[in-house]
């Protein structure tokens, strides 16, 4: 988004015109225009003529948010409804109000100061083209930081002083108590034995709330404290509340704060909190992390011996089974004529390039899958950059699930004491006593304990050492990487309950999904779990160990939402997970009869986001329509008459209420993640908001019905299980390092930019993506190689705080065709992807969408003017771009960029938040489908995974040419899986594979294939359930005959071929070449 005061830069705007008639060029091999078999004649797909490309928008700016809202003023309350166990409706008594004088709430909120910064996209950028020329970006001033005197307390009612809430009976038993006792900071005591309202004719609370149960369980150690103000981090009482400056960027920064000091004037602090850190010899760990479920990760043995770790991701054998030099190999420096050589899309997963490294180096080098950049070779020059017109960036996918992660443990973690860079296989050992940082070139010492290597037992063997072996690794970080002790597992669950939400059904089968996994929800003995539901009110749900049943307390006045008794709210689950199944039991009847179609979404959020605050943790919430109450209420702003236009559509948020709690959220360590259940118009662009910038996720199942739509079903019990127990990472900041000379200026994905380069996540998930632009400051003459360097810091659910580090080496090049035979263009297509994103909504679709075309135009026309010697006709491509305008074609038909469609406006903002939360790899399947020939599988180059055989069908061409009526293909698109059947396949398939006897017989909604015992059946299902396997989210299988609703999906896929209103793969070759040849 553009920064206001910063002129956008002018420049020429490429329109596409399309082509009509240029595919039937004489002497063309391609027969793209007519379509010879007559498979496609129906369900939107004609040869009517493409529409042309409109020109560009002027680029709008976003308004800076002010940041200022205001929980403050009197509350009221209501009385507490009882709660009157199942299948009962509830009886709601007449609300008599009552103005609570509490200064609980109405205090001074912490609040970021100035929220002038954005995500992404802060540089403005030309129209219809992403290239801001020669002019390299300024430099940004996005800060996120509390100032620094101590007038700000955090909003943690619960440390507040004294008992505030009188005016209300119900609750004036309630002593909010702060001893001012530091130790306290994360926990409410309440003195005396305050009881909860009863339940009218309930049972009376079993027993009393006693200090101890509700706090030391989770109560640091106050020596802890008093290392946090030893440190600088400024942490003090004040009347009772503690002031806790979020100084995170000082903390992944550091370990400067000179730690070994610190440790001798107190040398309880690491025990106190719960470690030890060995002195020599370290010890080190070997560490398989859980793959989906919450188990505790098995240690075993580093094996001795120098070795480097092959990071076999899971579920992706054949992508990591050839790494061959593809920009060494003869073949990688060919020059493709496109308009010649039809076929280039390769049978098998296309490989990422191999860096043009010596091999010893490329050895050790960070896995594409994890870390990979757009140029793996980077120019050495700005200048020879913009000649390039290729977009220079990272693509991440740092926390992701490995099989193999070395884990150190060490009481030193060594790190160049200029940049802070993490000690990594890419440094220079000048001596055994010295390393040169390859980020700044500093020199630094090795420190005594680093000569011990652990690996050979050996003394002196420092450049033997994991942590210079391993360009993927983990840090058990020691008490200087925390501002607080590591919080507790905290999970929030927040249910819309409105009559529409009850319609849909989706309480059962989330409430069924919780209680299957209740036990393994990433966590220990601390985790926490609460429930919030709401309609047109909000209610809570007191869980307190030892009461008989839960308790209901309802709050109508959502104006000024407060919280109830929050000790209750979030409890222990291994101490009252009696009372949370019976809740969860309960909850999807309480609701049936409820004629409440409101929805306070927004209140509700807020309520949640105060119960959370004083702990951080992950709130999910779910909802199935617009909100229409309260704070954050929206309206209706989808015009359907206007969904086929690229123009006018309503991509920006109606509010700023969802990114202004975003950021309350984040800065409290709170990530929202929004599941979305509606058939109706939403306004997902608002409501994304604050999964984004709270660094959650979204997940959008459109016109779910438990009845109606049981594919969806499905769907959301697949996803729900994977969310609920993959691993999580909380109280997460991270940051990505570039040797010096590069910058990094943009960042793409789910979080909030704290201070230039400091990414906050509150929570990080393994299954988010995220990508960052780059430019060359200074140039990189000097060096022959560059880094690139991620650190994620965060608490695991074990409580334990880690470091992940991920280092990045790649060769900087003089030549501009170095330069394009190191192009790596999926990264390139992912990059523009997420950059086009923001163009859609900072400018227009139809602006993002000529600025992908020019990508390619661009960058063919640098490469054909400065490249190539003789301008042979044709469109001559590098071959390492020669994917490059089948991807963005892809691209400009993929739902987030599509026209002419009656695409649904979630649906297209959905698409959009899946390009820039999605690893690249998933974005690349959602993009350009696989398509398989799947009626004739054979065990021929299978895979053989766990005595399981998996065929590997050859990949096909996105085209209707590449089907015929006697087969079966199946298109993976990334989250839908089609398999269309021809009328006249084998009734060897049908019988085998489907278990019908004909093709008349496969039944109009078929999304499942049975199990039957034969061959092609094993086959076909092994597949499909490996392509399934291999992501976090569940594609749903549709099987498809002509007559099925879903064809035209299917069609809409078909990348290579015209459509409505876009252009066949050969039309816009053409249409490229005629640009480029100007
Ligand atoms: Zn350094």
């Amino acid at each position: 988004m553009s920064q206001p005061g910063i002129p956008a830069f002018g420049s020429t705007l490429t329109s596409l015109q399309a082509q009509n008639g240029a595919a039937s060029a004489s002497g063309s091999p391609y027969t793209n225009g007519p379509i010879q078999n007559a498979l496609m004649s129906s369900q939107g797909y004609n040869s009517q003529l493409p529409g042309s490309y409109p020109h560009l928008i002027p680029a709008k700016t976003l308004n800076p948010v002010s940041g200022q809202s205001n929980y403050g003023g009197p509350q009221t309350v209501s009385p507490l409804s009882s709660y009157q166990g199942p299948g009962q409706t509830l009886h709601r008594p007449p609300v008599a109000s009552t103005p609570v004088t509490s200064s609980l709430h109405s205090g001074p909120v912490p609040r970021m100061p100035q929220h002038t910064s954005h995500n992404s996209a802060a540089i403005p950028m030309p129209s219809g083209s992403f290239h801001p020329g020669a002019n390299i970006p300024p430099p940004l001033n996005w800060q996120y930081n509390y100032p620094s005197a101590g007038s700000q307390t955090n909003d943690c009612p619960n440390v507040s002083s004294g008992p505030t809430m009188s005016g209300n009976t119900n609750l004036t038993s309630h002593q909010y108590v702060s001893s001012g006792d530091p130790s306290l900071q994360n926990n409410f005591i309440k003195s005396g034995a305050p009881l909860g309202p009863l339940p009218t004719g309930g049972p009376p609370p079993v027993r009393a709330l006693t200090a101890q149960k509700s706090s030391h369980r989770t109560v640091p150690q106050p020596s802890f404290n008093s290392a946090i103000n030893q440190e600088g981090i400024t942490s003090s009482t004040n009347n009772g509340s503690l002031v806790v400056h979020n100084n995170y960027d000082e903390i992944e920064g550091g370990g400067f704060l000179a730690t070994p000091q610190l440790t001798n004037k107190n040398p309880t602090i690491s025990r106190s909190v719960g470690y030890s850190y060995p002195s020599l010899p370290p010890g080190y760990q070997n560490t398989t992390p859980p793959s989906t479920t919450g188990m505790p990760p098995s240690s075993l043995s580093y094996p001795s011996g120098p070795q480097a770790f092959s990071q076999m991701p899971l579920g992706a054998n054949h992508l990591t089974a050839s790494m061959s030099g593809l920009s060494l190999h003869p073949e990688g420096l060919r020059v493709i004529n496109l308009l010649q050589e039809r076929n280039m899309l390769p049978s098998t997963p296309l490989q990422p390039p191999v860096p043009n490294l010596h091999e010893d180096i490329q050895r050790l080098n960070c896995n594409p899958e994890l870390f990979r950049c757009t140029l793996t070779s980077i120019p050495q020059t700005q200048a020879l950059l913009n000649k390039a017109k290729l977009p220079l960036g990272l693509l991440l996918h740092p926390f992701k699930d490995l099989v193999q992660l070395p884990v150190v443990t060490s009481s030193t973690i060594v790190r160049c004491r200029s940049c802070r860079t993490y000690i990594n296989p890419f440094v220079s050992f000048l001596d055994q006593r010295r390393w040169k940082c390859n980020l700044c070139y500093q020199v630094n010492d090795v420190p005594e304990e680093f000569m011990y290597n652990p690996l050979t037992r050996a003394y002196g063997e420092p450049h033997r050492r994991p942590e210079v072996q391993n360009a993927t690794i983990e840090f058990m970080a020691p008490s200087e990487y925390m501002l607080r002790p590591p919080q507790p597992p905290v999970y929030l669950f927040v249910f819309d309950v409105s009559h529409n939400a009850v319609e849909t059904g989706y309480l059962t089968s989330v409430c069924q999904s919780l209680l299957d996994n209740l036990d393994l929800l990433p966590g220990n003995t601390r985790t926490k779990i609460g429930f919030i539901t709401f309609d047109s009110t909000i209610h809570f749900y007191s869980l307190q160990e030892g009461l008989s049943q839960p308790q209901m307390l309802i709050v109508s006045d959502i104006e000024d939402v407060f919280i109830p008794m929050p000790e209750n709210l979030l409890v222990n689950l291994n101490e009252s997970k009696e009372l949370v199944q019976d809740l969860l039991k309960t909850l999807p009847q309480m609701f049936t009869k409820t004629l409440e179609t409101q929805s306070a979404l927004g209140p509700a959020l807020q309520a949640a986001f105060k119960l959370m605050s004083p702990t951080g943790g992950r709130m999910s919430v779910f909802q199935t329509q617009l909100p229409t109450l309260g704070v954050g209420a929206l309206k209706p702003r989808e015009e359907p008459n206007q969904r086929s236009s690229a123009k006018e559509i309503h991509l920006m948020p109606s509010t700023d209420f969802y990114k202004k709690l975003a950021l309350d959220c984040s800065g409290q360590q709170v990530a929202v993640d929004l599941f979305l259940l509606s058939g109706q118009y939403s306004d997902l662009a608002s409501l994304g908001c604050i999964s984004r910038y709270s660094a959650g996720s979204v997940y959008y199942y459109p016109s779910y019905h438990h009845q109606h739509n049981p594919v969806q079903v499905q769907k959301l019990q697949k996803e729900l299980q994977r969310y609920l127990t993959r691993k999580i990472g909380f109280e997460a900041v991270m940051r990505i390092r570039c040797t010096k000379g590069l910058s990094i200026h943009t960042f793409h994905g789910n979080f909030f930019v704290r201070s230039t380069d400091l990414l906050s996540l509150p929570n990080v998930n393994p299954d988010a993506g995220y990508a960052v632009q780059m430019s060359v400051e200074e140039n990189l003459m000097d060096t022959q190689l560059v880094s690139f360097q991620s650190a994620l810091l965060y608490t695991s659910s074990k409580g334990e705080r880690r470091i992940r580090v991920h280092t990045l080496c790649l060769p900087v090049v003089s030549t501009l065709n170095e330069v394009f035979l190191g192009a790596d263009v999926q990264a390139i297509s992912g990059l523009l992807a997420n950059m086009a994103v923001d163009r859609s909504v900072t400018a227009s679709l139809s602006d993002a969408r000529d600025a992908l075309v020019n990508a390619v135009i661009d960058s063919l026309s640098a490469y054909r003017s400065s490249v190539l010697s003789n301008h042979q006709p044709g469109l001559m491509v590098p071959f390492s771009l020669r994917l490059f305008p089948l991807f963005v074609l892809a691209l400009l038909k993929q739902k987030s960029f599509q026209t002419g469609t009656n695409a649904r406006l979630d649906e297209r903002i959905f698409a959009m938040c899946q390009v820039k939360n999605q690893p690249l790899v998933h974005l690349m399947l959602t993009t350009h489908p696989n398509l398989y020939r799947v009626d004739n599988l054979s065990d021929e180059g299978a895979l053989n995974i766990n005595d399981r055989t998996i065929p590997q069908p050859p990949i096909l061409q996105l085209s209707v040419e590449k089907l015929s009526r006697d087969g079966a293909f199946l298109m993976d698109a990334g989250s839908v899986l089609m398999l269309w059947v021809g009328k006249n396949c084998g009734q060897h398939f049908f019988s085998q594979v489907l278990g019908v006897q004909s093709y008349a017989l496969i039944p109009q909604t078929m999304t499942d294939l049975p199990e039957l015992d034969t061959p092609e059946s094993a086959r076909t299902v092994a597949f499909i359930c490996w392509l399934r396997e291999q992501r976090p989210f569940f594609p749903v299988l549709y099987v498809i005959r002509d007559e099925s609703p879903m064809k035209a999906n299917f069609l809409q896929n078909m990348v290579e071929d015209r459509t409505e209103s876009a252009l066949s793969y050969y039309e816009f070759l053409l249409h490229i070449q005629q640009q480029v040849n100007k």
